[in-house]
């Protein structure tokens, strides 16, 4: 069989306009042979659920100098781990890649299997990841569907059907584009077309290599493209934060628990965050006092706001354990945690 036409003037097009990315071999240096390497193709598509390439990039770079093989990164410990991902959000992705740099020492000798079903079988990994993985780090004829590869073919084919429901027709769609040679670099030049030429609000058709075969472009109707189902309004959540700090500089921090939201990250003692404004119940007794700002954040399914109380205490005032002044840094906490720091400390 042979490949799409389509497929092959998208290889010509990525051949001259791949984006460079630290995870990525660039197409001419893959056609002399470099093969890339499945850890940081990995590490980078771990990263890249729900984080934009941009907001990435650091966060992989320090990630692959801190411990740049599978090996360096299943002996880390999970403190370090989970610092150096603070910020980065959904923490339950930083638990499963230790787990998974683990797995793939313990059960496969620090190598990642190339195929899908095996994959799919290591923690973290799902349908997605493991059809990018199989496709860009082992080459293997895989379709890969991003939101960006699901804007390109509604527009490409002039699919009307509302986002989430036309998920299947679409990845039927670009399953049929997808050509047996080149897959990895193919995977690749569809996302690097959706993010850089049909962008969200106006593509460029004008440098697209699938112009003239483009059915939305033909017809006009590529900006309304895909059309998606309204969301679900968020509600909101109600907390407290309390940040007690000792006239040594050092603060009361506690490791949340390793299930739920912000598991096993850092954090300050507070109430639980419900819809309902929760009861003012400090961790121990001391003047506390209100900061005037509220910490608003969101998170994937409601907005958050924070009520922050913070305390100044002698160094005996309280038997719980804190953070020396020379080991805290806020950097190493979740973002919605960096918040409360920082309206606390206007208060300090
Ligand atoms: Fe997107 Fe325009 Fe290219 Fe169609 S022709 S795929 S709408 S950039």
């Amino acid at each position: 069989m042979r490949d799409h036409p389509n497929s092959k003037a998208l290889l010509a097009w990525y051949d001259a306009n791949a984006r460079v990315l630290p995870w990525r071999v660039a197409p001419v240096d893959r056609k002399l042979g470099q093969i890339p390497d499945p850890y940081r193709i990995w590490l980078s598509e771990i990263m890249l659920q729900q984080t934009t390439v941009a907001v990435v990039k650091a966060y992989f770079l320090k990630f692959t100098a801190l411990w740049p093989t599978v090996f360096d990164l299943a002996a880390a410990d999970d403190a370090d781990v989970m610092a150096a991902w603070a910020g980065l959000g959904y923490y339950a992705r930083a638990r499963n890649l230790l787990k998974c740099a683990r797995t793939v020492v313990a059960e496969f000798e620090g190598h990642f299997p190339p195929n899908r079903v095996q994959l799919q079988s290591l923690p973290g990994i799902g349908p997605y990841t493991s059809a990018a993985l199989a496709s860009i780090a082992f080459d293997q004829p895989e379709t890969v569907v991003d939101g960006n590869v699901e804007r390109v073919m509604a527009r490409l084919f002039d699919v009307h059907i509302p986002l989430p429901t036309a998920k299947v027709p679409l990845i039927y769609l670009a399953e049929g584009l997808t050509p047996r040679k080149r897959s990895g670099d193919y995977a690749q030049a569809v996302m690097d077309l959706g993010a850089t030429v049909c962008t969200p609000k106006s593509p460029s058709c004008d440098l697209c290599p699938w112009r003239g075969c483009c059915l939305a472009q033909v017809r006009g109707t590529a900006a309304g493209l895909p059309k998606k189902l309204p969301k679900a309004k968020k509600p909101t959540r109600l907390g407290i934060a309390f940040v007690a700090c000792r006239t040594d500089g050092a603060v009361l921090l506690e490791q949340r628990p390793d299930r739920g939201l912000l598991g096993g990250m850092l954090g300050w003692p507070g109430s639980d965050w419900t819809e309902v404004a929760p009861e003012l119940t400090p961790p121990f007794h001391a003047d506390w006092v209100e900061a005037s700002e509220v910490v608003r954040h969101t998170f994937t399914h409601f907005h958050l706001q924070l009520r922050v109380m913070v305390a100044s205490v002698p160094q005996d005032s309280s038997n719980r354990h804190f953070t020396k002044k020379s080991d805290f840094r806020p950097m190493d906490l979740p973002t919605v945690m960096r918040k409360v720091w920082s309206i606390a400390a206007e208060l300090q």
